[in-house]
């Protein structure tokens, strides 16, 4: 489960991740990449830029510079005066034209073809490279030299252009031979630099260019600038060509490697920051669905019982109130089924506490399975279950879960190997029948529990007007009988005489209590000992008792009297020590008292009651059965128990003569008694007749309104003669 989770909290969580955190990261590298390296190329195509531009100025200026040099050494001969009287000479002096013209400018200028034309245009004399030649041997580029423009229509003295002839390019210079500037036929000097790689080698190295040569069309691959030259006509006289200069690109090669190293240090960079996010969101989210977890859990065990998981007490009574909500607004009934365990303190008490929540959880297991979907099972604390029924049809429907309950409880529960017997008692009570108030219908269910358990347990008991006012009772009793015992106001011991089984002779008395209630007059103990045992005033109440007992025995010695011993004061911590205190105190003799106990003291601990009433024998008390037969499997006690009386019920001798088989039960009870040595008593002989079976059947004592009612111990004597 734990896995699952982890793997949907990383599935929404890298999803919401890889939306909110990763993909914006991803976008602003990119954006940033892209706009660098957009930026990058734009400056080094703009420097690339700039820079043929620049080169292709220096060309322009470099060509300019030549062709004006060009012309400038031309001059430095057309206008020597020298070489203008030589050709005015009749007889020209070839020599001499050779070594001062042709010669000395091609090696003084590198002027490759110079030509001496006379003043009809004919070439007079022509070198190449310093040496004579004949026109003839150049004659195409004569020609083309001849029909150009220049020496066709000299517009100034001196000129230069581009001239081109066949696949060759020249910068032609043209200049007037003359002393002075007077008008008129002239002969003139011409001379060519070929734009050849000599020349263009001296211009690359002057302007630092690669790859720098002349082309009339393409130009060879990998040269991309270019200068188209164009002569004074207008004439493209062809391209020159070189691989242009890229700063941009060597600013590339020397930036690129580091800016790569850059890029993959920030991309590594936010990758791991990434992954630190990534780690720590997780965490941080993993730590906040924890903390969710754990409100979650807190939240739950506010209203939830940690051992069974039902809803406690705070939830029911939310749920409770809205039902009642519902309940009035759209006319349900609602039924809330109070649910006390009988026997849970016993068998917390003797199988251990481990064996009491096992118990707690079987029995939420079991209610759980029979209440329909939308009632509520709820623990209140303890041994306590509430069952809230919403939208009830019938009371019906309410008493048969109740039955259904109490059956299922009644059954027995299997508690690490042992099986215990639990049973349940059940209180109901009823919207709005019973009232629509949440506090009041709890109430009134605790009411009925009440009554459901004081009737003798394993029992549901459905809320009454009568119960409300009954306890009502109660409570005033209980107030009135805690009054009562501050000075002990209207209480007295009476005590009821028990006889030899002839009827004759007194064998002893039992002490009863009664209370002349200031306004209620007589109150039977039938009525106020419950109370009394329920607010605990029975302890002292019953030590009273006790100490008045001792008080009469003193003032008939020899006469036994029987004490009756509450199972409240039974069961409290040093109960033996407490008699034998009380006794000696008083001054009574253990001997000839008799201790009436029932049997529900023993079955609750067999064990301790065992012990406790070892104890009170050996401290010389008698220890009679009282109510014998009412209780649960009674002769299976006789056994176990070392008690030297058993007192036979009223209700078994009042059965004599209209129960057939009250004879049978009551002799087998006696032979049983007799067996083990025991004195049996009958009580409540009312009738001779009842006297006369009994004693047939063999008891040894009679006690009943036949021979006395209890009466004040001022009356004992009279009864005793
Ligand atoms: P119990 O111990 O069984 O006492 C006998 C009861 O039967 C007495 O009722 C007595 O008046 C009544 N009784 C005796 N003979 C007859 C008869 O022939 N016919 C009828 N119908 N009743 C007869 P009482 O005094 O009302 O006491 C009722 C019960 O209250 C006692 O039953 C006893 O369990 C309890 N009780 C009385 N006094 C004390 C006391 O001091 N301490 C304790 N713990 N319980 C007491
Ligand atoms: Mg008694
Ligand atoms: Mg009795």
């Amino acid at each position: 489960m734990k896995m699952i989770n982890n793997i949907k909290l990383s599935d929404g969580f890298r999803r919401s991740f890889f939306r909110q955190v990763l993909l914006p990261l991803v976008a602003i590298l990119l954006l940033t990449f892209t706009g660098a390296g957009m930026a990058l190329f734009l400056g080094i195509s703009l420097t690339n830029n700039e820079a043929r531009q620049q080169q292709q100025r220096m060309i322009e200026a470099s060509f300019s510079q030549s062709l004006s040099e060009h012309l400038r050494q031309l001059r430095s001969l057309s206008r020597w005066a020298p070489l203008a009287q030589h050709l005015e000479q009749t007889q020209t002096d070839v020599r001499w034209l050779d070594n001062n013209i042709g010669q000395w400018l091609f090696e003084m200028f590198d002027h490759q073809i110079v030509m001496v034309l006379d003043k009809q245009n004919r070439v007079l004399r022509m070198w190449r490279d310093g040496q004579a030649i004949s026109p003839e041997s150049e004659s195409q580029l004569v020609q083309d030299v001849l029909l150009s423009a220049l020496v066709q229509k000299p517009a100034h003295p001196d000129q230069v252009d581009y001239v081109q002839s066949g696949n060759r390019a020249a910068a032609l210079a043209v200049g007037d031979i003359q002393r002075d500037s007077q008008p008129g036929e002239h002969f003139r000097l011409i001379s060519l630099k070929f734009l050849d790689d000599r020349f263009l080698a001296g211009l690359a190295e002057r302007n630092q260019l690669q790859g720098l040569h002349f082309s009339d069309g393409t130009p060879r691959p990998g040269t991309v600038a270019r200068y188209l030259i164009i002569s004074q006509q207008g004439e493209p006289v062809g391209y020159l060509n070189w691989i242009p200069s890229r700063p941009g690109a060597q600013m590339l090669r020397a930036i690129g490697p580091s800016t790569g190293i850059a890029v993959l240090v920030i991309t590594l960079l936010c990758i791991y920051m990434a992954r630190r996010l990534w780690t720590s969101s997780l965490n941080l989210s993993q730590s906040m669905l924890k903390l969710g977890a754990s409100e979650a859990q807190a939240q739950h065990l506010a209203f939830h019982d940690v051992l069974t998981g039902l809803p406690n007490r705070a939830l029911v009574e939310d749920r409770l109130t809205q039902a009642l909500a519902l309940a009035s607004r759209h006319e349900q009934r609602v039924a809330l089924i109070l649910i006390d365990l009988d026997r849970f303190k016993t068998i917390n008490d003797t199988h251990g506490h481990h064996a009491g929540d096992e118990l707690i959880v079987a029995v939420a297991h079991r209610l759980n399975n029979l209440v329909r979907a939308s009632d509520t099972v709820g623990r209140l604390g303890g041994d306590e279950f509430i069952v809230v029924m919403s939208d009830v049809d019938n009371i019906g429907q309410v008493q048969a879960l109740a039955q259904r309950i109490i059956t299922e409880l009644g059954k027995p529960f299997t508690l690490f190997g042992s099986e215990v017997w639990s049973g349940a008692s059940i209180g109901l009570a009823l919207a709005p029948k019973d009232g629509l108030d949440r506090l009041e219908l709890m109430r009134k269910a605790d009411i009925a529990l009440y009554e459901a358990k004081s009737s003798g347990r394993g029992k549901y008991r459905q809320f009454e007007r009568a119960m409300d006012e009954s306890l009502r009772t109660r409570q005033i009793i209980a107030a009135d009988l805690r009054a009562a015992l501050q000075n002990y106001t209207g209480l007295a011991v009476w005590y009821q005489p028990l006889m030899d089984i002839n009827g004759q002779q007194v064998v002893g008395v039992e002490a009863l209590l009664r209370w002349n209630h200031l306004e209620r007059g007589i109150i039977a103990p039938g009525e106020f000992i419950a109370i009394a045992e329920e607010t605990g005033l029975i302890i002292p109440l019953g030590e009273w008792v006790l100490r008045e007992a001792c008080k009469t025995q003193q003032r008939f010695p020899g006469l036994v009297v029987a004490v009756n011993i509450s199972p409240v004061q039974f069961r409290t911590t040093g109960f033996v020590q407490r008699v034998v205190d009380i006794v000696q105190q008083a001054g009574g003799n253990p001997g000839c008292i008799e201790l009436e106990i029932t049997e529900g003291v023993l079955i609750e601990d067999e064990r301790e009651a065992r012990a406790i009433i070892i104890a009170l024998r050996e401290a010389g008390f008698r220890i009679a059965l009282d109510d014998f037969g009412t209780g649960y499997s009674s002769l299976n006690y006789l056994s176990t128990f070392p008690v030297d009386k058993i007192k036979i019920d009223r209700s078994f001798t009042q059965s004599l003569g209209v129960a057939a088989n009250s004879v049978a039960i009551i002799e087998s009870v006696v032979k049983l008694g007799h067996a083990m040595g025991l004195t049996v008593t009958a009580e409540g002989v009312e009738t001779e007749g009842q006297m006369s079976a009994l004693a047939d059947a063999g008891c040894n004592q009679l006690q009943g309104f036949l021979f006395s009612q209890a009466v004040p111990v001022e009356q004992l004597a009279g009864i005793m003669q």
